[in-house]
């Protein structure tokens, strides 16, 4: 890019949104790579939406991420949506090209770039308990889904929202073993190699520890979503107990360079965005 024309814009939109960790590693990234571009924050109330998407073009904004509360409400702004995006309901990237808006969702498939590749976990044949049934969960059933695992069983006090989840991997996922669980217990935590914490239970101070202790084992790897805090009370008692743990920076960090893919067409310096990551998050 000439550095003579002014910089192309990128954000996070949301709503709260001011603590993102986005603009770091998206901006270590450009610097990184070059890029004549910045990363900024787009904290907008709902009824701002509208004028906000008709301007885009002017204010040279050309990719965008959403998060809470708009990954569902920005589709009808959207001219198509990926096949992903369709599936979960949900979109957490928006690339402006020449001729329309395109939305995509790299949730799952930051978590499974994750798992893959940082914590050497293939979740084919495996026993999955999922606590939670919201879009997080969802976003990432369809990407375990894909990888042909033995079972998932899964648990939310929200017995529609979990429905609604079964409904939609046996629908896309023919033969896949989707268990209901009506409480915790009825995960069967114990037999299970992969544990993932989809609900935001943890993320508060006064939070209990979702699972009983009793539940875990050493060959257990339990992943909650959340990272802020970075050890939640879940993940403290399977450290201690032996399971292998992880919290959900790594989770946002290839959904945030899987994004950074579609922006600008070049391959994401991941080291250089994850020390920017683990260096916000200790500012938070
Ligand atoms: P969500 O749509 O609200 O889903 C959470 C679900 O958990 C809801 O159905 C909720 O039910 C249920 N739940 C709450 N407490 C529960 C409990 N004690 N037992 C069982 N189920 C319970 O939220 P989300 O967007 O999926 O986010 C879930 C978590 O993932 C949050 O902590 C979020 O910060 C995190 N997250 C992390 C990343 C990342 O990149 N690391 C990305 C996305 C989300 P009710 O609605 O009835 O309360």
């Amino acid at each position: 890019m000439d550095r003579r024309d002014p910089a192309q814009i990128y954000g996070v939109l949301g709503n709260p949104a001011k603590h993102s960790l986005s603009p770091l590693m998206h901006n270590a990234a450009f610097q990184a790579l070059k890029i004549n571009a910045h990363y900024v924050i787009f904290e907008k109330k709902s009824e701002e939406l509208e004028y906000f998407f008709s301007s885009l073009s002017r204010q040279r904004i050309f990719g965008l991420n959403v998060t809470l509360p708009y990954k569902e409400k920005v589709i009808a702004f959207l001219d198509t949506i990926s096949k992903e995006a369709k599936l979960i309901g949900a979109v957490n990237t928006i690339k402006r090209t020449p001729r329309m808006l395109l939305g995509l969702n790299t949730d799952g498939e930051g978590f499974l770039r994750h798992l893959n590749e940082d914590l050497q976990f293939e979740p084919k044949d495996k026993v999955i308990a999922l606590l939670g049934a919201g879009g997080a969960a969802k976003a990432i059933s369809v990407y375990l889904g894909k990888q042909g695992p033995k079972k998932i069983c899964a648990y939310d006090i929200d017995a529609t929202k979990l429905s609604a989840l079964e409904a939609c991997l046996k629908k896309n996922f023919k033969g896949i073993n989707f268990v209901q669980a009506d409480t915790i217990e009825g995960l069967c935590i114990n037999e299970c190699d992969l544990l993932i914490n989809a609900t935001p239970v943890g993320m508060k101070e006064s939070d209990p520890c979702i699972i009983d202790g009793k539940f875990m084992h050493r060959g257990l790897l339990v992943y909650d979503l959340i990272y802020n805090p970075p050890e939640t009370k879940l993940l403290a008692l399977a450290k201690k107990l032996g399971a292998k743990t992880a919290n959900g920076l790594g989770m946002l960090l290839y959904q945030g360079a899987l994004s950074f893919e579609y922006f600008t067409g070049r391959g994401a310096p991941i080291e250089i965005m994850r020390r920017a990551l683990n260096e916000g998050v200790k500012r938070l």
